[in-house]
């Protein structure tokens, strides 16, 4: 595999998977650029080798039509001023040979969102999976899928990937797209680069104690990685909507806590696995309950087993965030996915303030530490503080993938 920082990008076009997938408002207008920002070093360094610049991307879940409200059009002329240079636009990713073909060094061409295409993800559209003709259907498309990365790949001498948001997924221009380029012509981005080398310092030569923390509305959706990391931390804080099932499965009282019924007995199993391999659990004791799912609700402070009918946990208590401190603030390795409570209300942000200034005095004293997946990003965000964290994944699914130790396919593809 070929090294974006040792590669001379002179006189060579460059197709770069980009993820531009940017949040717009109903304008849209971006509300927060920094995937734009996070794939500039990749950019800039083939710019200024005297390369050209073939973007691609894809935004939203158009799933596989054309529909204006994902065009990456919108987003042509903040490329261009973070790029500081024009930016040529393609409204159809299969019909860019032209425009390709003419793009001198130092210019910069952007693709029309990918997942217009239904071969893009290379998913059968309009078929049930318990069809019968269900698996045909999906042969047909991933021939097809094939022909559309081909294409993309004729555009280009060199192919780049930059976007770790879809190094999980198996997509034409994520991983496919590879087929089509020799050894020496495809590598992973600086961006991609970091990401992977932020998930070894996870993962390999681990400096203990190491608590991973894992929040969010539900235990459902974190429940591999939170097996996965049971084999290999100290400390495992589970806070958010979660606590609310792990309460219940013990007998308590959650009012009208957000609660999974139906995974009383795996948030046993959990605990029970924790106590057999060692494993410090950190579970809420008590939590600031509301009286309505809102900023303005009234709120009283109570055990988390123990909550009044009418009133739903929606932050971690002081108590417990004593516990959170406790473990975090000695660490010297931390994972944090998703937030203990409801973040986006001002109101019930104190657990998750109270993890993130704890992983940052962490951090001030050695450790390593790694925050990712949406939630937990907007909240350093929110904070101030993604600058004072080790480091801010841009990845999702993505991390979450690579930390429960499977190949991503956007890397592999490249290796
Ligand atoms: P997830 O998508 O599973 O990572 O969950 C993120 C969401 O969990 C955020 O939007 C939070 O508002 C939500 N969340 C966190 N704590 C709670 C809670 N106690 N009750 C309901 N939702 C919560």
């Amino acid at each position: 595999m070929a090294k974006i920082d040792n590669y001379n990008f002179a006189g060579k076009k460059a197709i770069v998977r980009v993820d531009f997938n940017v949040p717009l408002d109903e304008n849209g207008h971006i509300t927060d650029d920094t995937r734009i920002r996070g794939a500039l070093p990749t950019l800039k360094k083939i710019l200024a080798d005297g390369g050209s610049l073939i973007l691609m991307s894809h935004m939203g879940k158009p799933k596989g039509k054309v529909n204006m409200k994902y065009s990456l059009s919108q987003i042509r002329e903040d490329v261009a001023k973070a790029l500081g240079t024009d930016v040529k636009f393609v409204p159809d990713c299969m019909k860019a040979a032209e425009a390709a073909a003419e793009l001198k060094p130092g210019e910069v061409l952007l693709l029309e969102n990918l997942r217009f295409y239904p071969e893009e993800e290379g998913k059968p559209v309009g078929i049930d999976k318990e069809d019968p003709a269900y698996d045909a259907a999906k042969k047909e498309m991933k021939e097809r899928q094939k022909e559309f990365a081909k294409t993309l790949a004729s555009y280009a001498d060199v192919y780049v990937n930059d976007a770790f948001g879809t190094a999980h997924r198996k997509h034409a221009s994520t991983a496919v797209i590879a087929d089509y380029f020799d050894n020496d012509s495809k590598m992973l981005g600086f961006l991609m680069e970091k990401e992977v080398q932020a998930v070894d310092n996870i993962l390999k030569d681990i400096k203990r104690p190491f608590t991973a923390i894992m929040g969010g509305s539900k235990v459902s959706t974190k429940i591999g990685i939170i097996e996965n990391l049971m084999n290999k931390v100290d400390n495992l804080i589970l806070c958010g909507g979660m606590t609310y099932t792990f309460a219940k499965a013990q007998g308590g009282k959650i009012g009208q806590s957000i609660v999974e019924d139906d995974k009383l007995d795996l948030a046993l199993d959990i605990i029970k696995q924790a106590k057999e391999k060692g494993v410090n659990l950190i579970l809420g004791t008590d939590c600031v309950a509301a009286d309505s799912f809102s900023n303005d609700a009234k709120t009283i402070i109570c055990p988390a087993n123990d909550i009044p009918d009418g009133w739903e946990g929606l932050d971690a208590g002081p108590e417990t965030r004593k516990a959170f401190e406790a473990a975090i603030i000695p660490s010297k390795t931390i994972l944090w996915n998703g937030p203990a409570g409801v973040f986006e209300f001002d109101n019930f942000t104190a657990g998750s303030r109270a993890i993130a200034e704890a992983i940052v005095k962490a951090t001030e004293n050695g450790a390593f530490s790694l925050v990712g997946g949406g939630d937990s990003v907007a909240c350093v965000n929110k904070f101030g503080l993604a600058d004072s964290v080790s480091y801010v994944s841009t990845g999702g699914g993505a991390l979450l993938e690579a930390i429960e130790g499977k190949t991503l396919p956007g890397v592999a593809a490249v290796q």
